[in-house]
Formats: C-alpha cells, structure tokens, sequence
C-alpha cells in the first residue's frame, strides 16, 4: 500500500474502533474491541510492519500517525471501561440495595409448656435444698411398681393406681407413679441420699376435667440418719414458700400410702387468699398440694437397708395439679389440646 492508502487506511480504522468502542456495552464487549483492533493479528499490527517499505519521510508521517491511533484507541477504551465499571456499579448498588429504614422481618418466638415450666420450677427448688434429679423408665415391672414399695398383688392400693399393663412380658407396665424411682435410688446409692425423680405417670382412668391417663409427678426421696417428721414438715413449707414467693402455712391431714408410715396429705395455705376462701381453693382456704410421709421401715428392708439405722422421708405431687393451682386452670385437658388460645397465655 502507499503512505496515502496507510494514512487512509488507518483514519477508517480509527474511526471504526472509535465507534466499536462507544457501542461497547460492557467490559467484555470492550476486551474483543481491544483484541480485534489492536491485538497481533489486529490490521493495525499489519500496518506498522509496511512501515519499513515507506521513504523516511513518509515512513514518519505514517508512524506518526499509526502512534496516534493506538494512542487515540487505548485512551478511548480506558474511558469507556471506567464508563462502564460506573453503570454497573450504579445499577448493581440499585439493585441489591437494603433501606436499613424499614422495620425487620419478626420471627415469632415460641415459649416453654406450661407443664414443663412448673416442672423445672419445682426441680430448681429442690436443687436448691441440695436433691438431685434422677430418671427411669416408663415401662416398669410390677416389683417396682408395686411389691417393693409395700404393695402385694392382693393389697387394695393396687385398685386405686389401675394402670396399663403391657404384652412385652407378664407383670410389665407403664408406671402408675414415680415412686419406683425410690427403690432404684436405693438400689444404686447407699444412703444418705437425696432425690427427686421428675417424669411421666399413667393411669386406666376415664378422661375429665381433673383425670388425664397420661400425667406427671415428682417423686421426692431423703434418706439419713434420724429423720423427722419436723423435718419433711420444713422442706415443704420451704417448697411451698419458693413457689408461691410467700410464707405459707402447712397442714398436715392423716391419709393412707402403703410405703410410708405414717402417712399424710400436706396442705397449704392458699397463697391467693391466704385462707380467706376463693375460688381457686373452693372457698376452703387451703390447697391439697401432695401425698407424704415417713418411709415405711418395710420398703427399706426391701432393699437391704436397715430400717433401725436409716430413716427418710418420702413425698409426690402431680405436676398437672401444681400447674392448675398455680396459674388456676381448671380443667387437666387444656394441657394437652394444643390450643395457642390457652398456651399463649403463658
Ligand atoms: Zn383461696
């Protein structure tokens, strides 16, 4: 080509990579611009190697101005990419942009059964006074369900905890208390000890408002050397001063249990009342709150301790019951429908 064909020749090129360059809609579409128009294949490439055909004069006229257009080109590409680079940025913060002003999205939280909240109530409170929590199983035998605890087959307790017996093998049942969990305490530990044994009862009873087959008690057990009755007496009234957050009175009525000896029901003065008569205490003044008593010497000495050495002191209550008195429901069923209505208000 002549110096007036290159000179023509590159003026095109310029002007079509100009073009190509502000057509480009993004930075890759730039790079292939680049490459095309100035890369080792690229015309312009080509062009500078005729350089060395022209005269000197021409051969600087022409250099001149193939400088020019790389120049005139990098300089276009680096302005359309910073172009570019400002779009994207704009648009990308339009679109992942967060307005730090609207309110959050709120996740509801659930809270803790009415049940299991009494239930850990009542276990922090006997922690305090230095029990410890033991677990059993639910499916129990009739020994420690009923023989150890000083209940033979034909004694008539048996009636009065009519629970479900199962096919696994003879004499297996789900547990009607959690008094079983006193004889395997005692099994394990050699006294003095300690416990409360917190878990699932089941009884063969029509369902009510104050029958459920399915509930939950807390069994209590201390065993030690010269154990009172003044001294069953003070833990509960301590148990029912913590629940209730105020100095009760306890009452004390005679009642049967055919592990412990003597036995009682232990009242409490009405906390909503303080003996006065309300509804929640049916205008009596008190609350029955559970069974107690001293353990029978018999139920030691089914377990190999001696009953002339160690003595101790037994009590359960239904968890179900203390939750009715204390938040004052009325009917055991509400615990176990699932209702938010009832729940949510805890
Ligand atoms: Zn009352």
């Amino acid at each position: 080509m002549t110096a007036d064909q290159l000179d023509s020749r590159l003026k095109s090129i310029r002007d079509e990579v100009l073009a190509a360059i502000a057509a480009g809609q993004s930075t890759d579409d730039l790079e292939s611009v680049r490459v095309r128009f100035t890369g080792q294949k690229s015309e312009l490439k080509s062009i500078m190697g005729e350089l060395r055909a022209l005269v000197p004069d021409e051969k600087r006229r022409i250099g001149q101005l193939a400088n020019e257009v790389q120049q005139a080109v990098e300089n276009a590409l680096k302005a359309r990419r910073e172009d570019l680079h400002r779009v994207e940025l704009t648009k990308r913060l339009q679109e992942e942009q967060i307005d730090v002003s609207l309110p959050g999205t709120g996740r509801r939280l659930g809270h803790i059964h009415p049940l299991t909240r009494i239930l850990e109530e009542i276990i922090e409170i006997f922690h305090g006074m230095g029990f410890t929590v033991v677990d059993g199983p639910e499916m129990e035998t009739e020994y420690y369900n009923f023989d150890a605890l000083n209940t033979p087959t034909d004694h008539p307790a048996r009636d009065e905890q009519d629970t479900f017996y199962t096919n696994a093998a003879a004499g297996v049942l789900l547990r009607s208390q959690t008094s079983t969990m006193q004889i395997r305490a005692m099994e394990k530990t050699h006294p003095p000890l300690r416990i409360i044994a917190p878990g699932r009862v089941y009884r063969n009873e029509e369902v009510n408002a104050r029958k459920y087959p399915l509930f939950h008690q807390v069994e209590g057990l201390l065993i030690d050397r010269n154990v009172t009755f003044g001294q069953l007496r003070g833990t509960l009234e301590e148990f029912y001063r913590l629940l209730f957050g105020r100095e009760l009175k306890t009452r004390f009525r005679p009642d049967f249990f055919p592990f412990t000896e003597p036995s009682a029901e232990a009242d409490c003065q009405c906390p909503f009342c303080l003996g006065e008569g309300c509804r929640t205490c049916g205008h009596r003044g008190w609350l029955e709150m559970l069974g107690c008593g001293m353990v029978d010497p018999n139920v030691l000495k089914s377990v190999n301790i001696d009953p002339t050495v160690w003595s101790g002191f037994a009590f359960g209550m239904g968890v179900e019951r203390i939750a009715m008195l204390k938040y004052g429901v009325n009917d055991i069923r509400y615990f176990y429908n699932n209702d938010l209505r009832f729940l949510e208000q805890f």
